[in-house]
């Protein structure tokens, strides 16, 4: 058997190896390391595939969200609320451009962000909501969508782990995850749905005016050559990366495919199990399993990481730690708020999930799980 890892970017990249391999040779051949034509032609290449007006490449997921929120004047000590349950860099750049973060809690069943909760977190001072699709599924933005209208909030989805998703609008209306509210966000980072081979990551819009203000934020602020108007920052996606991507973007949707075959053998496996609860897949979005993610309900979540790695499966624990809890963005809380995060970081577990997963491994992980749990 392949030895199982938690993600398996080797044998994904010997699948397109000549044609990446050609792309990156080409790109140094071409000499136009940076904001070269093979950037562009990946930013009309990604607006096609996710039927959105505007992309716009940058650095990395992190610098996404960071230049997302510049573009939106946001004021000193604007309220941002967001979940409580995400990885850190959802709120690391409220925090960087010194707004307040309102960490709220999550749905138990689909790890999203609680729209009761968001309810309740509204003041005067609110300016947006970054509900962020984790794991590979949508949150619930139909929902959202509706409270930002009457609340008059933006809304910023980060779609790092769920490029690819579709969610239907209760009127049937189906759209790309990332492209459905005020911007969207992504990543590149090589183990995401949609990785190159180094960092990256992108911007979406259908506004014209936003996509205009974020051209320029990412590029030093410049909207004339030699002309700064603001301060901007330096976020620009390399033309090798670019090159990347453009292999494996054509792929995008076989490789989502491979992923949810997966997580169908992992739920067949587990189905019924009294301890073990299976990831929900919400009726209003697609899932593209960034993560596939257990809870386990009979307290013995770390034994059982110890035991799979004891037979060499990995399995990770997303997330440990609640960032209302983090000593970066510790918030006084009433933990009677938070109570579906709060037994969520005490349950879940993620096994190996990737595009190059066969039925040998598949078969000796869930073996391996259901000979712990019993
Ligand atoms: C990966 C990730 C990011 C950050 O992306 P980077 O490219 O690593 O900066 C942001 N938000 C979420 C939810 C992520 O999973």
């Amino acid at each position: 058997m392949k030895k199982i890892q938690m993600v398996d970017l080797q044998s994904q990249y010997y699948k397109i190896k000549n044609d990446v391999d050609n792309a990156v040779l080409n790109v140094m051949d071409s000499a136009a390391f940076i904001n070269g034509p093979e950037v562009k032609s990946f930013q009309n290449e990604l607006e096609s595939y996710l039927e959105v007006k505007h992309v716009i490449p940058c650095a990395n997921g992190t610098d996404a969200l960071q230049i997302a929120l510049m573009a939106l004047d946001l004021q000193e000590g604007d309220e941002i609320i967001t979940a409580d349950f995400t990885f850190a860099a959802t709120v690391e750049v409220i925090h960087l451009l010194k707004l307040k973060s309102v960490l709220v809690d999550v749905d138990y069943d689909t790890f999203t962000i609680s729209t009761e909760a968001i309810k309740k977190a509204i003041t005067p001072r609110t300016k947006a909501i970054i509900p962020v699709h984790i794991f590979g599924q949508c949150a619930n933005m139909e929902e959202i969508l509706k409270i930002a209208e009457e609340n008059n909030l933006y809304v910023i989805e980060d779609n790092a782990q769920a490029i690819g998703a579709d969610y239907t609008f209760a009127d049937g209306t189906v759209k790309k995850s990332g492209t459905m509210s005020t911007v969207g966000t992504t990543s590149f980072f090589p183990s995401k749905n949609l990785g190159c081979y180094g960092d990256g990551g992108a911007i979406f819009t259908n506004n014209d005016e936003l996509a205009h203000r974020l051209r320029g934020i990412v590029n030093h602020g410049m909207y004339e050559r030699y002309y700064h108007d603001e301060v901007g920052v330096n976020s620009r996606l390399d033309s090798i990366q670019a090159a990347v991507l453009r292999k494996k973007l054509p792929h995008l949707d076989s490789y989502n495919e491979a992923r949810r075959k997966s997580a169908d053998f992992y739920d067949e496996a587990f189905a019924g199990h009294e301890h073990i609860l299976t990831p929900k897949r919400a009726e209003d979005s697609s899932h593209v399993f960034h993560q596939y993610t257990l809870r386990i309900l009979n307290g013995k979540r770390n034994e059982l990481q110890k035991f799979l790695t004891e037979k060499e499966i990995p399995a990770m624990i997303y997330y440990p730690v609640a960032l209302r809890k983090q000593k970066a963005y510790y918030q006084e809380s009433n933990d009677a708020d938070f109570v579906n995060t709060d037994k969520l970081l005490g349950q879940v577990i993620s096994l190996p999930m990737h595009t190059e997963l066969d039925d040998e491994q598949l078969k000796y992980i869930t073996d391996a799980v259901l000979e712990f749990m019993g």
